[in-house]
């Protein structure tokens, strides 16, 4: 008998947690009188990551919550950013903050990251809140890694037992996916750039994660019938890391581009943010 592949809907998926979080927000704002508010900091003019800052807080809108856009130009320093975070941290109106990546070249990236306090760190972005989330201790996920892990929970995929492969070791997607699924007791293989033997590692994966950012670059043919494709790549004219197309048929699972991985990331940071807001009024509470 045929297996019918699972389309891995994110688009839906992110529909439909959307609108229990407008009940959440709805919720905070009669409760505290306050609406939430994410910060959004978009430093130069990259024209993607203008329109993801954009997509991000248009979601933000449509649950209910305020996006506080925080534009800086091309040449702001480090100091400045780290200045500009700091006065974020303080602002008891914000429950989270996003530092859209890639910043420009002369920035320390990773301390501009790390300045974000761990309460707001939304996106998952921190030294501490990744090592806290290795540990199994609470923390705010890496936003596109965590959306994968929800994805694949709400189609009640076994991941225990399972070899996962992940192509990619960046900080914000193959490192922190690669814990996550460890943490979900899969058994799993790291691939960068100086792997030797990547269609042979892949050929071998129940779990295969595309998080390489080159159109396309991990073939069919290295995929094994049954495995698990999870596409976090996104390229001009809608095609991942993964030639999706031509495997899907013979997959246990897939993600498509676009509607995949992409909606997901969004609908995760924005429900961290939520989470961020409501842990504020606990905290409140308890300080009453
Ligand atoms: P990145 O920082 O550029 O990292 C790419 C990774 O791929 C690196 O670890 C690199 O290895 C590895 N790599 C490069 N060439 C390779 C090769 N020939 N063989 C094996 N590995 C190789 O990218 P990223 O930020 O993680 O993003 C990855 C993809 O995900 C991109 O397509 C991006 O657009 C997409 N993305 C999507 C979302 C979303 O919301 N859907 C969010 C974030 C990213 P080294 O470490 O050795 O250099």
């Amino acid at each position: 008998m045929k297996i019918i592949p699972i389309l891995l809907d994110g688009k839906a998926l992110a529909k439909e947690l959307e609108a229990s979080l407008k009940l959440r927000v709805a919720r905070i704002i009669k409760q505290t009188g306050k609406t939430p508010v994410l910060a959004t900091i978009l430093v130069g003019n990259d024209p993607s990551s203008e329109v993801y800052v954009k997509m991000k807080g248009n979601a933000c809108e449509r649950v209910g919550m305020t996006s506080l856009r925080v534009n800086l130009p091309e040449e702001t320093t480090t100091a400045k950013l780290l200045e500009t975070i700091g006065i974020l941290n303080h602002d008891d109106t914000i429950c989270g903050i996003l530092l859209q990546h890639p910043v420009p070249k002369q920035i320390d990236e990773r301390r501009c990251f790390d300045q974000i306090s761990i309460e707001k760190d939304v996106d998952g972005v921190t030294c501490h809140g990744f090592g806290r989330m290795v540990m199994g201790e609470t923390a705010y996920g890496s936003a596109t890694p965590a959306g994968i892990i929800s994805l694949l929970k709400h189609y009640k995929l076994n991941i225990a037992g399972k070899h996962a492969v992940i192509v990619g070791r960046s900080p914000i997607l193959g490192k922190p996916i690669a814990m996550m699924l460890l943490n979900e007791q899969a058994t799993v293989t790291i691939c960068h750039s100086r792997t030797t033997n990547l269609p042979e590692l892949i050929n071998q994966a129940d779990i295969v994660v595309g998080a390489v950012g080159r159109p396309e670059f991990i073939k069919a043919g290295w995929i094994k019938d049954n495995a698990i494709v999870i596409d976090a790549g996104y390229h001009k004219g809608g095609i991942g890391d993964i030639e999706v197309d031509k495997v899907k048929e013979r997959v246990m699972a897939y993600t498509p581009v676009p509607g995949g991985v992409g909606p997901m990331t969004i609908v995760t940071l924005i429900r961290q943010t939520v989470e961020s807001a409501e842990k504020k009024i606990t905290m409140n509470q308890r300080d009453l």
